[in-house]
């Protein structure tokens, strides 16, 4: 979506600058700072956005502040989280960028099984916290992402055919809204607005922190196998019924890569965190013989490790442009166009996933939450990374060709947290589905004003 930009309507000179920084515990920084070019930068390297201020928040009065100065002065409002967005919604150009990464407490309560997180954290930071006491939620497949932008969009994860998605595992959030104040979201208090933040992404209040439901993960079977990308087609269809069979507490995702020595590879990567390790490992026995792998990296591991398994094929800073939909289903003919583009991918950075969607995430019924995405088995996505600039046309156009042949197999849906910022509203709409005139209703209650209006935009 393209927002309009605006920049303040009414001068903002340095000393007004200075008493706004004065008047917080956290910092601002302005194109003269110092690190101005660093505070600017998210996971994404092509985003290159010049905001006028960056707002430091180191707590909840701070996060108020921001808010009140953005409206008065008719800013426009960006919200950084873990800056991970693809789209890099976290950063806009001219407007102002309300910085939560400093806020990182998180406490944990082994007794109830609970953990209150601040939105600055991360989920290696949240996981490691958790697991202190042998416990997580479903979150991010790497550790680098933010758990404040994941949560809200929903959240997949190698948890949710057993825990469901990340949103559904929120018992509350507190908020400051558009106008300033400090709310709370919960089944008891402000329901509605509890509803359209699980799934309705940053578009109703600045979260400042999140409640989740934990379960017992400890020891889990994890990691991958690698199969040379000939055999693309026999995975994928191995893929297909081993997933159609998985139990919920194993989920699994089909992926295409090149290897750092430049030899390209489909594989199976998977969890298994039931209780029962020996069951685990019979029902991953036949993804073993298959093939047999080129490489098989399957085996128990602590659910840390599993967690940042992924990390070093996503560094900070590389280019990258995503392209994402849902499938009906993984039929011979989507395997067979799959087959076809997958070895013509222009990067070797890139990565393209089918992620296989089951159990709790989609025992939900859509409307229960605001994220609807719960029917499809399957969510195709196109991670496509590149280091050179000069390269992006050439990536994109491979991008957008292979995501056009795979049309004839999606389902109407796409999941919010996969969109790129030039989708349009069309693709915005699919992404929230039959719930998208309930949330605009929200969204004229909250934010009638539209102040969070960059984002994947609810228009209310
Ligand atoms: C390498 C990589 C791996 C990923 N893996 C997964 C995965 O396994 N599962 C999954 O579900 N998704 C995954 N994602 C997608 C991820 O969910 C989104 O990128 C998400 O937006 C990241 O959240 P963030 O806080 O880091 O993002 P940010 O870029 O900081 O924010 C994203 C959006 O959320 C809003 N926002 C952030 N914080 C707040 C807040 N506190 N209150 C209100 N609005 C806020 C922002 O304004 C912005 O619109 C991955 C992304 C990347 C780049």
């Amino acid at each position: 979506m393209t927002a309009p930009l605006t920049v303040s309507k009414h001068p903002i000179t340095s000393e007004v600058w200075e008493k706004f920084d004065n008047s917080l515990a956290g910092s601002i920084v302005l194109p003269e700072s110092e690190n101005y070019d660093a505070s600017r930068a998210i996971w994404n390297g092509m985003i290159d956005r010049k905001p006028a201020c960056i707002v430091k928040c180191a707590n909840v009065e701070d996060v108020v502040a921001a808010v009140n100065f953005g409206r008065n002065h008719q800013l426009l409002v960006a919200v950084k989280g873990g800056g991970h967005n693809a789209a890099g919604f976290a950063i806009c150009d001219d407007g102002m960028v309300i910085d939560l990464t400093n806020m990182k407490g998180i406490e944990v309560n082994p007794r109830t099984k609970t953990a209150i997180a601040q939105p600055g954290v991360l989920w290696g930071e949240f996981d490691a916290a958790t697991q202190e006491h042998g416990l997580a939620v479903t979150g991010g497949a790497v550790t680098t992402t933010g758990i404040a932008g994941l949560t809200l969009g929903g959240g997949v994860g190698w948890l949710m055919g057993k825990y469901g998605a990340t949103c559904d595992n929120l018992l509350s959030a507190e908020l400051v809204t558009a106008e300033g104040q400090i709310l709370k979201a919960s089944p008891e208090e402000n329901p509605d607005l509890f509803w359209a933040i699980r799934g309705g992404g940053g578009n109703f209040g600045i979260v400042t922190s999140f409640e989740y439901q934990l379960h017992t993960v400890g020891t889990i079977i994890g990691g991958m196998v690698l199969h040379p990308m000939e055999k693309i087609e026999e995975v994928l269809k191995f893929f297909r019924t081993f997933t159609q069979n998985a139990p919920d507490e194993l989920t699994a995702y089909a992926f295409t890569m090149t290897s750092p020595e430049g030899m390209q590879m489909a594989g199976i990567a998977l969890c298994y965190c039931g209780d029962d390790l020996d069951e685990g490992e019979k029902l991953i026995a036949p993804l073993r013989e298959f093939g047999p792998p080129l490489a098989d990296l399957i085996g128990p591991m602590p659910y840390l490790q599993q967690q940042s398994m992924l990390d070093a094929t996503v560094p900070h800073g590389q280019f990258s442009y995503w392209k994402a939909n849902q499938l009906t289903s993984l039929s011979d003919e989507a395997i067979e166009i799959f087959k076809t583009q997958a070895p013509l991918v222009s990067s070797p950075r890139t990565m393209v996933l089918i992620e296989h969607h089951h159990g709790a995430i989609n025992n939900v019924t859509p409307d229960a939450t605001a994220f609807s995405q719960r029917r499809s088995p399957y969510d195709f996505v196109i991670i496509s990374l590149w280091d050179q600039p000069e390269e992006s046309e050439i990536h994109i156009k491979w991008t957008r060709d292979f995501f056009e042949a795979m049309k004839p197999f999606f389902s109407a849906g796409v999941y919010v947290n996969t969109l790129f910022n030039d989708e349009g509203l069309d693709r915005v709409k699919a992404a929230y589905g039959d719930n998208y005139d309930r949330l605009r209703e929200i969204k004229r209650k909250y934010d009638p004003s539209n102040l969070f209006r960059w984002n994947n935009n609810i228009i209310p």
